[in-house]
């Protein structure tokens, strides 16, 4: 079996009995989110998990479109249906480069961008 999950806590940094995440290559105690056993069959970690309807299973059948898109400042997923039922915007373009969940999250990004971008504009030259 080829293992390619961290082998230390994504939380606390440590080696140990890991739980690993299903869905990313994170790793994590079963003590570090307080869980009281450790999961059968796959487990997903919190930035794996649906934002909306909190599932893991985001690859599977949930509807029409078992798409899944990833806010570009948070990095949460949303399973696309579950964002056109709760929000009814189907028009919404989930595939453009940096898509943001929400308004807020669009600022922070948007700040984001242009102090990256200030930050490498930096003097130092001429
Ligand atoms: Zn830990
Ligand atoms: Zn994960
Ligand atoms: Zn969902
Ligand atoms: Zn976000």
């Amino acid at each position: 079996m080829i293992c390619d999950n961290d082998n230390v806590c994504s939380i606390c940094n440590y080696g140990g009995d890991l739980i690993l995440c299903d869905g990313c290559p994170s790793s994590f105690h079963d003590t570090c989110f307080g869980l009281k056993e450790v999961p059968d069959g796959d487990w997903f970690c919190p930035s794996c998990c649906c934002g909306i309807c909190g599932d893991g299973k985001l690859r599977k059948e949930i509807g029409p479109t078992p798409e899944l898109v990833t806010c570009y400042q948070c990095v949460l997923k949303y399973h696309t249906a579950c964002l056109i039922k709760k929000r009814a915007d189907e028009h919404a373009d989930y595939q453009r480069g940096s898509w943001y969940y929400s308004n807020k999250c669009e600022q922070v990004g948007v700040k984001l961008a242009q102090l990256l971008r200030v930050l490498h504009l930096a003097p130092g030259e001429g």
